[in-house]
């Protein structure tokens, strides 16, 4: 790709204002076009994870060495609760943080979508917002999810008085071939459910999620907001389509088995942001970077859905009676000689 002092980016998400941070850092003039009003719009105030188990090397640390600064309200979990589809009850305990836990949207000022957006303010990177730009028209392409949803979720954002806690479900009745998770920090309460088939009943599933947590934490719903979501996971060929480099869930960068896209959207954020810089392929940065973790998760999504309560139960027994939890899902996360077995009979996943 032919250097160049200009960039421009389509969409202000995680992945497009990290690409823009480093850029501007490496002394570029970096033009942001964001179509909504504000910087994490498509997201509620709600809480989400930042996963620390697909590589060895923890995510925070390689998030700074990208020249992303650790700004954003974060809190680390070593584990949490996890029920089976009977609703067993398992507590799961990793030596070191399974995810990170971080506030996503416009409202709390600590949100990774707004503490990302100061960095990149304070890069003197240039962000327009209310204007949706052509793809073809950026030479970064950031817009997230794009195409045939993946998975849905449905949620809600609450204040309580509850201590803090993670806590997942795994049953088809509230989320089919996926799970609800409940997380509580400084009084601040999100419960989601997320479907990756039965698009259609996610109203219900919600209801049913709700009535659950209710009863086995004896939790209120007062003044709750209600919200939706989706995602897209695909395995795409290319990245770079006329020069132009895709980036985050644009690119189809999603976690196929649980949906934990952020640390993708970085990662490849500062993969294109290197190929622009040294003047190499993006698509051998990110096939050799991020390729075995978008395959490894086909694997594993294919393999969770087509053995349905079995591989619930067996999630649950291998993460919540194991000492290293950490390590089964890291193996989950990459490309073994199990995963390359049945990789050439995944089609539905991708
Ligand atoms: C309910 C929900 C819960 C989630 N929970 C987790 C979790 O716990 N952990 C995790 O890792 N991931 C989670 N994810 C996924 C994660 O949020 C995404 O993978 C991540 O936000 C992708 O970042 P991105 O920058 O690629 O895209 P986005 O965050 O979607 O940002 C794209 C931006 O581009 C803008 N845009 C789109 N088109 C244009 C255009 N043509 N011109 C200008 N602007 C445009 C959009 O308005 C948006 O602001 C969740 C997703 C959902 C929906």
């Amino acid at each position: 790709m032919a250097k160049k002092s200009e960039i421009t980016i389509a969409g202000a998400g995680p992945s497009g204002l990290a690409a823009a941070i480093i850029l501007a850092k490496a002394g570029y003039h970096v033009l942001v076009f964001e179509q909504r009003s504000r910087v994490g719009e498509r997201f509620n105030d709600d809480y989400q994870g930042l996963e620390n188990w697909s590589r060895d090397e923890d995510v925070i640390d390689e998030i700074r060495a990208a020249g992303i600064e650790l700004s954003w309200w974060s809190q680390p979990y070593c584990g949490g609760v996890l029920y089976d589809p009977s609703l067993r009850r398992v507590e799961i305990r990793s030596p070191q943080p399974l995810f990170y836990m971080l506030r996503r949207g416009s409202m709390h000022p600590q949100s990774l979508d707004l503490a990302l957006y100061d960095q990149a303010i304070n890069a003197r990177v240039e962000i327009i917002f209310n204007r949706r730009i052509d793809p073809k028209a950026a030479n970064i392409v950031a817009c997230g999810p794009r195409g045939i949803p993946t998975a849905i979720a449905a949620g809600i954002t609450f204040r309580t008085s509850f201590d803090d806690l993670a806590c997942a479900i795994l049953n088809d009745d509230m989320a089919p071939a996926g799970y609800v998770y409940f997380l509580v920090s400084e009084g601040q309460a999100t419960l989601a459910t997320v479907l990756f088939e039965r698009f259609t009943e996610v109203q219900e599933c919600m209801r049913r999620s709700m009535e659950t947590i209710q009863r086995l934490y004896r939790v209120e719903y007062d003044n709750a907001r209600h919200w939706g979501g989706y995602g897209s996971f695909s395995i795409p060929t290319t990245c770079e389509r006329d020069g132009v480099l895709w980036i985050g869930e644009a690119a189809g960068f999603q976690d196929a088995l649980f949906g934990f896209g952020i640390r993708n959207a970085l990662v490849s954020a500062k993969l294109a942001a290197q190929s622009i810089i040294e003047e190499r392929s993006y698509d051998e940065l990110w096939r050799d970077r991020l390729l075995p973790h978008l395959k490894a998760t086909a694997v594993s999504r294919a393999v969770y859905k087509k053995v349905g309560n079995v591989a619930k139960r067996g999630f649950w027994y291998l993460t919540g009676k194991n000492a290293r939890p950490d390590r089964f899902m890291h193996w989950l996360y990459n490309f073994s000689p199990a995963h390359k077995l049945i990789y050439p009979f995944v089609t539905e996943a991708i």
